[in-house]
């Protein structure tokens, strides 16, 4: 039966329990819940009294943080962790880094450090093996002293945690000012709706974590729907009693040795250039500018085909038009849009984003559905740079362009060009341009199925004499008239026998001239003549 210590008990106990080991440690794993492997530890403070049974730190820690014993038990803990981290090395059982945490009545603490490091090398553990964990409330009441200690712990070579991100008001902020190297977040301030607002909040806190550049923890996860969850919005870090709950140093032995290790990873390399940090800050240069002085633009993450959008500016929105709102963009994954041709074509954009760390620019139709506008299909233009990297993880900055209106009024002219054409084919005539200043002719699509011309025929008209279209005997009168359409004649006529079947047809021209009146153009067409009083009268 476990009862609770008063704080006289507790008080009175204390130095005992230290001593005799009442008071020790519990291993529990951190675990990358993508590849089941484990990346480190973090050590639990426990309090077995042999008359009250488990106490835990919930109770008994403030009471030794308001009576000053706070840092002793801290140390022991240190001490503890450090003979169990030589403990793995000596039994060559592989170890993995171990959290510890540092109240931050330690950090007030001038020689905590200099306490800690003498344990340590007391007991020759490589500082990588130990990790520090402080928390967000560290910081009130003092940046100055937390970023002081954030340093030193740095400069000696501490990988440093920031404990229960999200559960102070002010965590944008100590983030901005403090440069952790991993941030925990704890899944139990969401009172576990993952669906709802909480899953909206966690996935934004991850979102930013992913900006730093620092991998993030998530702490108290009990369900496999919370660790599917988390690694689906790219935060595989995952601790809690899913996994594990707190164990005893000899049960967390055989868990390292049964499971499989694994070094936690940075999260995303931002390259040089763009301090990422700075996008979160709502009066940096960087917001200013993403939002009023570029055009449409947005940031995503691209990963297996995946593509996530981070962060639209105002003109994004805009641009993309169909009345979306901000978060129904955040929520699309532009890939479900995107047709496999398509995919392919921005696909091929990014990898020559990555490949060449220059902007790249391609053209893509997408499928947008909007509360308000239906379906439809835009066209959009984007210019993509990659702007950070970790792994197979990409981050890119993409300008947009909406180009639907320009791509409509292009496939409308290629339209009523391609009717037209076909009503020529209806009506039996053949058609094609002739242009003055180079002597080409383009031939429609039945004159060059039935003539068997290219494209474009040069040094028209002689080449269509030598080739028996025209018969040689019209040869002056052809050439007359074409002098006279050069000349600025509007249109002429002309009744001539065509091919080596000398079939008749009416050859007519119609001259277009440039916008100083120079005739720049001919169309030409030929009608068969049916007819037969035509025919005479043409003979
Ligand atoms: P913490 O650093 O946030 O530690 C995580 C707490 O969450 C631990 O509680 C752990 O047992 C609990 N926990 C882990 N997984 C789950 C889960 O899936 N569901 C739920 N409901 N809880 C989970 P614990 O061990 O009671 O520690 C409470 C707090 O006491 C710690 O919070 C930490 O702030 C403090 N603490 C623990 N050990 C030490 C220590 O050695 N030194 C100092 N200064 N503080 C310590
Ligand atoms: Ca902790
Ligand atoms: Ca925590």
């Amino acid at each position: 039966m476990n009862t609770r210590m008063t704080e006289e008990e507790l008080l009175q106990g204390f130095s005992k329990a230290l001593q005799e080991g009442h008071i020790f440690v519990c291993y529990q794993p951190k675990v990358n819940h993508a590849t089941g492997r484990m990346i480190g530890a973090e050590a639990l403070m426990r309090w077995q009294d042999p008359e009250h049974g488990m106490q835990y730190p919930s109770d008994f820690i403030p009471v030794l943080e308001q009576h000053d014993l706070i840092n002793k038990a801290d140390l022991a803990i240190f001490e503890q962790v450090c003979r169990f981290q030589r403990r793995c090395l000596d039994e060559d059982v592989k170890p993995v880094p171990i959290s510890v945490n540092m109240s931050r009545y330690d950090i007030f603490r001038n020689n905590y450090l200099d306490e800690i490091e003498v344990i340590r090398k007391k007991y020759d553990i490589p500082v990588k093996l130990l990790h520090v964990e402080i928390t967000e409330s560290s910081a009130i009441g003092g940046m100055e002293l937390v970023s002081d200690v954030l340093q030193k712990l740095h400069a000696i070579g501490y990988v440093v945690e920031m404990d229960d991100f999200g559960s102070g008001y002010s965590s944008l902020n100590v983030l901005k000012d403090l440069a952790v190297d991993v941030i925990k977040l704890d899944m139990r301030f969401l009172s576990g709706n993952i669906g709802g607002r909480g899953g909206t909040i966690i996935s934004s806190m991850v979102q930013m974590t992913k900006w730093l550049g620092t991998p993030a923890v998530a702490e108290g996860v009990e369900t496999i729907e919370q660790a599917d969850y988390m690694k689906s919005i790219g935060c595989c870090y995952v601790q809690g009693y899913l996994y594990s709950k707190p164990v005893p140093e000899d049960e967390f032995i055989r868990k390292i040795v049964q499971y499989e290790q694994e070094p936690m990873v940075q999260s995303m390399d931002l390259i040089s250039v763009m301090d990422a940090g700075k996008f979160w800050d709502p009066n940096s240069m960087e917001t200013l500018i993403f939002n009023n002085y570029v055009g449409g633009a947005a940031i995503f993450s691209f990963q297996n085909c995946h593509m996530e959008i981070l962060r639209v500016n105002q003109k994004y929105i805009k641009e993309i038009g169909m009345n979306l709102t901000e978060k129904e963009i955040l929520r699309m994954d532009p890939c479900d849009m995107l047709d496999d041709e398509n995919k392919r074509i921005y696909q091929d954009a990014l990898q020559r984003a990555i490949e060449t760390g220059e902007e790249q620019t391609c053209e893509t139709w997408r499928k947008i559905c909007s509360k308000t506008c239906g379906e439809d299909k835009i066209c959009i233009r984007s210019f993509i740079r990659m702007i950070g990297k970790a792994g197979d993880q990409y981050l890119f900055y993409a300008m947009v362009q909406n180009v639907t209106a320009e791509k409509k009024r292009y496939e409308d002219l290629y339209d009523s060009e391609r009717r037209f054409r076909y009503a020529i084919e209806q009506v039996n005539v053949y058609a094609w341009e002739y242009y003055f200043a180079t002597k080409q002719m383009r031939p429609c699509f039945r004159c060059m199925r039935d003539l068997h011309l290219p494209p474009v025929v040069e040094n028209y008209p002689d080449s269509a004499f030598e080739c028996g279209i025209f018969p040689m005997d019209y040869y002056d009168m052809y050439h007359e008239m074409l002098r006279k359409l050069e000349n600025g004649e509007k249109e002429v006529e002309a009744v001539i026998p065509l091919t080596v079947g000398r079939i008749p047809f009416r050859v007519r021209y119609t001259t277009e001239f440039d916008e100083t009146g120079r005739p720049l153009k001919a169309y030409g067409s030929a009608a068969l003549i049916i007819d037969e009083t035509e025919q005479k009268e043409g003979a």
